[in-house]
């Protein structure tokens, strides 16, 4: 099995450096990846029903105490200290807890954007999602690659709404779940629903509560799942969805939670139909988890060999000599204006070396043309790991790299 860092070398679409422990460093390739992957879920959050938002990495550590997340999770911040009194200057600020802390999740921050006007009936259940920049402190010896990072990306989403929405939306989740985890090639995955922890907020009544209503909507649902007694988030119950790669592993990686503790910490609230403030019931839910992880669980499934619509470089155009260069040059640019992430190799190399060369980034798809190609305007296409070549048309060339991930977007 090829370990994800092999690949991105081989690919080369990332690195690590000792200076930054548990830290990528991006190259072109691998940001290409990035995006692609991105843009995927931010076209899926948005048809069901999200809208993206983006809020500061580093928040202060009043509002972590207020979350409680100071108290549970405060050796697992990094902490910023003293913007305040380092100024040098005379200040009325109070030199009182000077300290930030970056964000290691962004339920706060959410929150913070929930209360910045009244919000009312109307607006439930709102739904919101960043693509958050993400730090937590691992200890040195945990961090693996991708798979444990202390800074990571994930798609963070918070959904407030009424407890009687609640099934509602764990459908809207795990519809987002089969159709994305679908398109990114995995056909098998399981649901375990983790209960209260022994570090928690609340009363029991009140997880009595939230267990039951998730219980409830999983079942009425019709899934099985596994209990996980202890395993839950410390302001609520989780649903977990683990997905089976082709190595027979699995990886936790959706995840929706039912929590009735922040928006009491925090007073949320929004005016019902009787102009009477109700709490709202706050959903905490990501699809992908951290997306660094995502990516490097998903170049261990695939083995490097990813889908047309994710590949870095979906297809490269390789002239035989320079008597086929302009017929090449002329593919690429149309479908550079089509928006492919297309490549051009057009000198030098003889063709076999070039497709050696691509065949190790692992692009997909190589268009390879010679002078009989370029006087029928056509070209020979290699898929990655045949043998063989097809002769088509640039047109069908247009509609193998148009394809769109499987399962169609609908909310
Ligand atoms: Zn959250």
């Amino acid at each position: 099995m090829a370990d994800h860092r092999d690949l991105a070398r081989d690919m080369d679409l990332f690195h690590f450096e000792q200076h930054s422990p548990g830290m990528i460093f991006w190259h072109p390739q691998g940001m290409r990846l990035f995006r692609s992957v991105e843009d995927f879920m931010r076209q899926v959050y948005q048809a069901h029903g999200f809208e993206e938002v983006r809020s500061p990495v580093a928040l202060s550590r009043s509002l972590w105490e207020r979350s409680r997340h100071w108290e549970k999770f405060h050796q697992g911040m990094f902490v910023v200290g003293g913007l305040a009194s380092d100024s040098g200057q005379e200040s009325e600020i109070p030199a009182m807890s000077p300290d930030y802390a970056l964000k290691p999740m962004s339920c706060p921050a959410h929150i913070a954007i929930y209360q910045s006007r009244k919000r009312s009936y109307r607006e439930s259940p709102m739904r919101l999602m960043e693509f958050g920049m993400c730090h937590r402190n691992e200890l040195s010896g945990t961090l693996s690659g991708c798979m444990r990072l202390r800074q990571f990306v994930q798609d963070d989403a918070h959904i407030f709404c009424r407890e009687s929405d609640v099934q509602r939306e764990i459908d809207n989740f795990l519809g987002m779940v089969r159709q994305v985890y679908a398109a990114f090639g995995y056909d098998q995955f399981s649901l375990q629903i983790s209960l209260r922890p022994e570090q928690r907020l609340g009363s029991d009544s009140l997880w009595d509560h939230a267990e039951a209503i998730l219980i409830q909507a999983v079942e009425a649902l019709g899934h099985s799942y596994n209990l996980a007694p202890n395993e839950g988030a410390f302001y609520g119950p989780k649903l977990e969805i683990s997905l089976h790669d082709q190595l027979g592993r699995s990886w936790q990686c959706g995840t929706i939670q039912v929590d009735f503790n922040l928006p009491q910490l925090f007073e949320a609230a929004f005016v019902n139909e009787l102009s009477k403030l109700e709490r709202p019931v706050m959903l905490h839910q990501a699809v992908l988890g951290s997306l660094e992880r995502w990516i490097g669980i998903l170049l261990e499934h695939h083995g490097g060999n990813l889908p047309i619509w994710l590949a870095p470089t979906q297809v490269a155009i390789a002239s035989i000599s320079e008597k086929s260069s302009d017929w090449a040059e002329a593919i690429f640019s149309r479908l550079r204006s089509l928006g492919v992430r297309a490549e051009l190799h057009n000198r030098d190399r003889t063709i076999s070396k070039k497709i050696r060369e691509l065949s190790k980034r692992k692009v997909p798809l190589i268009a390879i043309v010679g002078e009989q190609e370029a006087l029928k305007q056509t070209l020979n296409l290699r898929r990655l790991g045949a043998v063989n070549q097809q002769e088509m048309s640039l047109a069908q060339l247009e509609q193998l790299v148009g394809q769109s991930p499987t399962g169609e977007i609908s909310g």
